[in-house]
């Protein structure tokens, strides 16, 4: 259809236009103006698979003082390394409802990553946004709904980057499911078919947020949108991401995806990662020594190149990398101290690779209190939990205890044993140690009996008074590993407990009167089966709690805290309860497609657009007490236009020379000791010359639609993130929230915006703008929480305007206020402020 988005947008917008980065755009111009093509061919691409210290080593420039940047993996704590915290992951995060412990997470991560001089943080994810329930990485983000994962995301971002490291928003864009995620020699990747007003109004709206927060760099995803491959996609790049978006970082490539040379840098791709072509053990390159050649014979204009160059240096100034920012002392690759410096190489010399820095500090007290804050209370009839310590406990179920062949015993966690504290992938950290749910227990209560089973053991009769707490996961995760038949979505498991948790829970249930559930999760599982049995009386969702599963679960279980989570996506009764389009596309010849006819209907949008009254509804969690939500106070903070007002021109960027340089530039040095499989800039003198010899003779052909003249860039956009005015505060609600039960608790307050009656967009009946959590009010206690509603807020993208519209300026928009997607008790009408 004509409203899907595809149409090519040249040239890439020059980096430096916003008034945030210039200083850093400065100095990066001093110093690109100085660098020669060699140089900057080297430091657009990582160095080859596996050679050196990170998952991506960009190549350097000495001479000028610009070191190899260190990438490294994961959004949840430092992938394969050591004495490093294994925090609870993006979906535990989103399930706290609590801004102050995401930023938290993302200053104590962003300690950690520096701490290892790590350059470059891939995290966080914010893609996918979990559209598809059986998706394999959803649970690396922070819950399917586009504020919820924007907040979590942006905070992260910040709470990263003040400690001097780059962050990354992954994957851009539209990577919901796993599986055909890749373009190969055999295949291409699936395409995601999308219109512009859903990829605005959803899967976008985290990127901007991000943007907007000031990330230094953005990866591009493997699959295609509408057609053509993300990593370039010159509409996505240059066009939403850098231009209406206002990126000013770069924009590196997921591992292999890159599948072009000269389209990738025409439509917008900076940085090439981890630097080697489709197949990495060739050693070749799409880049290094091949974009060398195709400045010099014309192909990728040099304008081009150095506005790659200059992002990727800006980046590093803007981070303040320049000054005292300590080199990687790890290894991705090995736990050895020792071990060959480049491993994919046939010869590599050997040296420290390890230097076991501790960088935990105090961050397991981070870890925790999310892991616990997290904890969703789905279900506690008779008030069942809080426990006693004194009760007489019968624990089921293997996930109550690390796994007994060592709690990393599977590479990137790739296997479903013991405690789930992370799904698997390259979304995952090493444990440290793993607090499991049986040490926490049975360090509190005194009469605890554990069965390391899921299987209910045969003939066990119940005592008056035991409670049985039964233990239950559902894992998924990245598609290069495939753990128990899932390549990384859950396809045999589909949305079931796995190894028969619902077997076990039934038999449970037959055999005590008193049944507790505790589930480890990537997302929403099925309870169909035993939800509703009369014994099961409480239900506490942990998420995925990292290294800290045990303490965290065991304080609320014992009542030191009442549970104060919310779920990040909806539970459905049934998966056929979500549109069909959601579900996993398979195999088919060509490219697989993947098209988003539910349009802007996922999760709740689509529950509450079908009247389906899903099992538990986004937002969704119980506490140990009660809060009434009173005296909602709506103040008009702005007065909105219908079209916001005009963007902000852009700001001057930097300005070089456009002549092609000299041959000599790529010339290999003389004497130099070259490593096999390593990837270099350098082109051999007899091809540098016979490149700069086709320059002179024949011009390029540029794809359709290619034009080298900047752009004043389009209406939606003017700052990072889009145009500021987008972000004026049209209305604040404050609500009163009162503790009016007996316990001590915290609670969530979420704002949902309807738009008014009668207005020509079809928009969702609700939609999540902004929310907040009280601290611990005690009995009686109150607390005024204040949300905020933008002017985005309340607009709808306007696809034949290309710009935000608030669709009935002075209509009734209701504003309502609750603590679930479906308890909105309070609403407040803007239409009552005249
Ligand atoms: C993943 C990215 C990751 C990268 C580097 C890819 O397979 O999709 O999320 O950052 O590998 O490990």
């Amino acid at each position: 259809p004509a409203s899907y988005v595809a149409a090519p947008y040249y040239p890439t917008p020059h980096g430096g236009w916003v008034a945030d980065w210039s200083e850093s755009y400065r100095k990066a111009a001093l110093l690109v103006a100085n660098m020669t093509l060699a140089e900057k061919a080297n430091i657009t691409c990582g160095s080859g698979y596996d050679m050196g210290r990170c998952v991506g080593n960009s190549g350097s420039a000495p001479r000028l003082g610009l070191p190899q940047l260190c990438l490294q993996d994961s959004a949840l704590g430092i992938r394969n390394s050591d004495h490093n915290t294994a925090f609870p992951a993006g979906i535990t995060v989103g399930a706290t409802w609590d801004k102050s412990l995401m930023y938290a997470r993302g200053v104590a991560l962003g300690a950690e990553f520096r701490g290892k001089g790590i350059n470059v943080f891939l995290g966080p994810t914010v893609g996918p946004l979990g559209r598809k329930p059986r998706g394999g990485r959803n649970w690396e983000g922070f819950g399917a709904d586009p504020v919820l994962q924007a907040v979590g995301g942006a905070l992260t971002v910040q709470g990263v980057q003040e400690q001097g490291v780059i962050a990354t928003i992954k994957h851009y864009i539209l990577n919901e499911q796993e599986m055909y995620r890749m373009y190969s020699i055999a295949q291409p990747g699936y395409s995601s078919n999308i219109d512009d007003r859903t990829i605005h109004e959803l899967y976008l709206w985290p990127f901007a947020e991000g943007i907007k927060a000031g990330v230094g760099s953005v990866m591009a995803a493997y699959n295609a949108v509408n057609g053509s491959a993300c990593s370039q996609n010159s509409y996505l790049l240059n066009g939403i991401l850098k231009d209406e978006l206002g990126f000013q970082g770069f924009v590196m490539s997921d591992w292999l995806a890159q599948i072009s040379g000269v389209p990738s840098a025409l439509a917008g791709l900076d940085m090439s990662m981890p630097g080697d072509g489709l197949v990495p053990l060739l050693g070749d390159s799409y880049w290094m020594y091949e974009l060398s050649r195709a400045v010099l014979n014309g192909s990728v204009p040099v304008d081009r190149l150095n506005d790659m160059v200059t992002r990727i240096v800006a980046a590093w100034y803007q981070m303040g990398q320049d000054k005292d920012y300590p080199p990687p002392n790890f290894s991705t690759n090995t736990q050895d101290a020792t071990g060959p410096l480049y491993p994919g190489a046939l010869f590599s010399p050997s040296g420290v690779v390890n230097e076991f820095v501790d960088v935990q500090d105090g961050h397991a007290a981070v870890a925790r209190n999310i892991s616990r804050d997290a904890i969703t209370m789905l279900k506690n009839v008779n008030n069942t939990l809080p426990l006693s310590t004194n009760s007489s406990l019968k624990i089921f179920g293997t996930d109550a205890q690390k796994n007994s062949n060592g709690i990393n015993s599977c590479s990137d966690q790739g296997c479903d044993k013991g405690t789930l504290g992370m799904g698997w992938g390259s979304g995952t950290a090493r444990y440290p140690y793993l607090d499991s749910p049986m040490d926490a227990i049975s360090s509190k209560a005194s009469n605890v009996k554990y069965y390391n089973t899921d299987t209910f053991p045969s003939g066990l009769t119940a005592s008056s008074g035991d409670i049985a707490l039964v233990f239950i996961n559902a894992d998924s995760g990245e598609n290069y590993i495939t753990v128990e038949g899932n390549p990384g979505d859950r396809t045999t498991a589909g949305l079931n407990a796995w190894h028969n948790g619902d077997t076990l829970l039934k038999n449970a249930a037959a055999t005590y009167s008193t049944v507790i559930v505790i589930v480890h999760t990537v997302g929403p599982i099925l309870l169909e089966e035993w939800i509703d049995l009369p014994s099961v009386k409480a239900v506490l969702f942990a998420h995925l709690p990292g290294q800290e599963a045990g303490q965290s679960l065991a304080s609320v279980l014992f009542g030191d805290v009442s549970p104060s989570g919310h779920l990040p996506y909806t539970i459905p009764h049934n998966e056929s309860e979500s549109p069909a389009s959601v579900g996993l596309v398979y195999f088919e010849l060509g490219q697989p497609q993947d098209t988003y006819t539910e349009g802007l209907y996922i999760d709740y949008r689509y529950f509450n657009a079908h009247s389906i009254k899903p099992r538990y509804a986004f937002g969704h969690g119980l506490s140990y007490t009660t809060f009434s939500f009173s005296d909602a106070i709506i103040t008009a903070v702005t007065s909105l236009t219908s079209i916001p007002p005009a963007r902000p021109a852009k700001g001057s960027t930097p300005t070089y020379s456009t002549a092609i340089p000299p041959a000599s530039e790529a010339y290999w040095p003389a004497n130099f000791n070259r490593i096999w499989r390593y990837l270099y800039s350098w082109l051999e003198k007899s091809d540098a010359d016979a490149a700069a010899a086709v320059a002179s003779t024949s011009s390029y052909v540029y794809p359709a639609g290619y034009s080298n003249t900047q752009k004043p860039g389009p209406p939606a956009g003017g700052a990072q993130g889009g145009n500021p005015a987008l972000w004026d505060v049209a209305y604040t609600v404050s609500v009163t929230v009162t503790n009016t039960g007996n316990f001590s608790g915290r609670a969530v307050v979420q704002g949902y915006v309807q738009f008014p009656a009668g207005i020509s967009y079809d928009t969702p009946v609700i939609q999540l703008r902004d929310f907040a959590k009280t601290e611990t009010l005690a009995k009686g206690e109150s607390e005024v929480l204040t949300l905020s509603f933008t002017r985005k807020d309340l607009s709808v993208w306007d696809t034949v305007q290309q710009n935000w519209v608030v669709p009935n300026v002075g209509g009734d928009y209701t504003i309502w206020v609750g603590e679930a997607s479906d308890t909105l008790t309070l609403g407040c009408k803007t239409a009552s402020l005249g």
